[in-house]
Formats: C-alpha cells, sequence, structure tokens
C-alpha cells in the first residue's frame, strides 16, 4: 500500500483538488456501481450534469469536459445509456485538451487520518454547498438549460442524485427524511444556501461522536468561532446563528475567491 503523506492546508479555504477528486470519484466509481443509466436514474445523471457544467467553477478542461458530457447526454436518442459508453467520453473523448480531471484522487482539506475516513463523502457536501452558493451568486446560470426555474432546483438534484447514487444507502435515506420535511420550503436561492447549511449541521450533531468521525476532524457545528466570529452570537447566555453572517460567510467560503489550486495534479 501507498505511503500518504500528510499535506498541510488551510482550513479556512477551499481545495480545487478535493472538488475535482469528487467528480472523479463520483464519476469513475460511483457511477460505475450501475451497470446502465435510464430512467429516473438517467434523468438524475442528466439534471446533475447539466447543473456542473453551468455552475462548477472549475478549470477550463474541467468545465468543457461537463460541458461535452451534457451536450452528448442531451443529444442522445437512447433511454438507456449503458455506463461504459460515459466512461469512454470521460477519459478519451476529451483527451485532446489535455489533462481534465485528475487519474486519481489526491484528499486535502478532505484528507482523513485513517484512507476509510472523510474523503469522498467530505468532497460531496463541499461540491454541493458550491453549487448552491454558485447558483445564489450567479442567478442566470440555469436558465435555458431545460431545467425547471425553481430556487430549489440544485437541491432538488442534489436529493435525487443522493437517492439514486449515493453508496450510503443509510445516509440517502436519513437525507430524505430531511428533504421531505422542509425542502418544499426554499422560496429563495439564498435560503437554498441555508438550508443546506443548517441541515449539514443537523448531520454533524447526529455524527458527533460515532465510529464514522475521524479524531483529527470532530464533528462540530460550522463554521466554528475561529473562522466566522460574526457568525456567533450569545443571546440571554445562549448561543444563536447570526444567519445573515452565515450567509455571507458561506457565499465567499464556497466562492471562486476562496479556491486555491495547491495539489491539483
Ligand atoms: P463533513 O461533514 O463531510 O464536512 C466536509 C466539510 O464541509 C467540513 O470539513 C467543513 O469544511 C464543511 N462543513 C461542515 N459543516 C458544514 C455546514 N454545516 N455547512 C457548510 N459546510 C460545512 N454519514 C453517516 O455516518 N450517517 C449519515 O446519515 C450520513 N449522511 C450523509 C448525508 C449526505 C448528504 C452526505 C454527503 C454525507 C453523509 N454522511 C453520513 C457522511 C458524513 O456526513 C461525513 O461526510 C463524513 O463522516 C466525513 O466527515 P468530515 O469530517 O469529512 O466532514
Amino acid at each position: 500500500t501507498e505511503i500518504k503523506v500528510w499535506k498541510e492546508f488551510d482550513k479556512s479555504r477551499l481545495y480545487m483538488a478535493d472538488l475535482e477528486s469528487g467528480l472523479h470519484f463520483l464519476l469513475r466509481v460511483e457511477l460505475a456501481m450501475h451497470k446502465a443509466l435510464e430512467g429516473a436514474e438517467l434523468k438524475t445523471f442528466k439534471d446533475f450534469v447539466t447543473i456542473s457544467a453551468k455552475l462548477f467553477p472549475g478549470r477550463q478542461p474541467v468545465v468543457k469536459l461537463l460541458e461535452t458530457l451534457q451536450e452528448w447526454l442531451v443529444s442522445l436518442p437512447l433511454d438507456k445509456i449503458p455506463y461504459d459508453a460515459i466512461l469512454d467520453l470521460v477519459n478519451n473523448k476529451m483527451r485532446i485538451s489535455g489533462i481534465f480531471l485528475p487519474r486519481k484522487v489526491q484528499w486535502v482539506g478532505c484528507q482523513g487520518s485513517r484512507p476509510e475516513l472523510r474523503g469522498y463523502s467530505c468532497s460531496l457536501w463541499k461540491l454541493f454547498h458550491t453549487l448552491t452558493v454558485q447558483a445564489a451568486l450567479r442567478p442566470k446560470a440555469l436558465l435555458n438549460t431545460g431545467l425547471e426555474d425553481s430556487p430549489q432546483i440544485v437541491l432538488q438534484v442534489m436529493r435525487r442524485y443522493i437517492q439514486h447514487f449515493f453508496g450510503c444507502k443509510a445516509c440517502a435515506q436519513h437525507f430524505e427524511e430531511m428533504a421531505k420535511e422542509s425542502m418544499d420550503s426554499v422560496k429563495s436561492l439564498d435560503q437554498a444556501v441555508l438550508w443546506l447549511w443548517e441541515k449539514h449541521n443537523v448531520v454533524n450533531n447526529r455524527l458527533a461522536g460515532d465510529l464514522t468521525e475521524d479524531p483529527k476532524f470532530p464533528k462540530v457545528q460550522w463554521p466554528t468561532p475561529d473562522i466566522c466570529p460574526a457568525c456567533h452570537e450569545e443571546i440571554k447566555g445562549l448561543h444563536s446563528w447570526n444567519e445573515e453572517q452565515v450567509l455571507q460567510f458561506l457565499k465567499s467560503h464556497y466562492s471562486s475567491e476562496n479556491l486555491l489550486y495547491q495539489y491539483t495534479q
């Protein structure tokens, strides 16, 4: 087995290596569990690729790959697509422009102190936080894509993605319960950003002290006061969030300006 050298990183920044590794894992590992895509799965994958092509704040070759994948999926008259055909496109058809996605995962802000900890599930959260924030920063980006014009669209695609593809079935069930309960109440793109933040904290709270917790990365209510002091308030001795400040913080944390390209391949 390979010996991994610990990579120093700044937890107040977002690392493109995590987001690209997440996409790599999603397209080459998670999707590969399905021999072919059809029906609701195919629709979900198409919609995921569409929102990613429009909103992923990526490097040009990665965005180009996502756009090519999207055009190809939209133009195919098939109602069933073999996974091998998708893999072929991801691996080969785009090679002309040089590297576009890493050939292996490289976790940075998502590295775990043991290989089975963190990694992909961490990157999937970061990817969807990034997509909800990008949608709020660029509200017109999804117009004319054939997707429903709704402030919930990114969350709804995430919901379906998790439901159909996320390897952790218990996670998918928990997430679906939260979605059923309150996703409908999201009425603006800003609320969508805050909804995902709040639900992620619910998950953090539930998993604190769990076996799946990385001792080096304890589950906390996020963002902690050291990275966002203004997010925290005390009212009559009780902790409360300043949601306006949280929204501002999320919009800056998950923006292109906060991305670092260190460790990308
Ligand atoms: P993660 O929780 O993965 O967070 C990744 C990073 O996101 C953090 O390092 C931080 O930078 C940032 N972050 C943290 N909190 C927030 C927030 N509130 N808002 C915005 N950004 C934040 N595991 C289970 O065992 N049971 C489950 O039911 C379960 N459900 C899941 C549901 C979904 C949709 C997903 C994507 C994952 C789920 N997981 C579940 C996995 C679990 O949530 C963690 O991803 C995993 O334990 C790795 O944790 P982590 O320490 O890397 O932090």
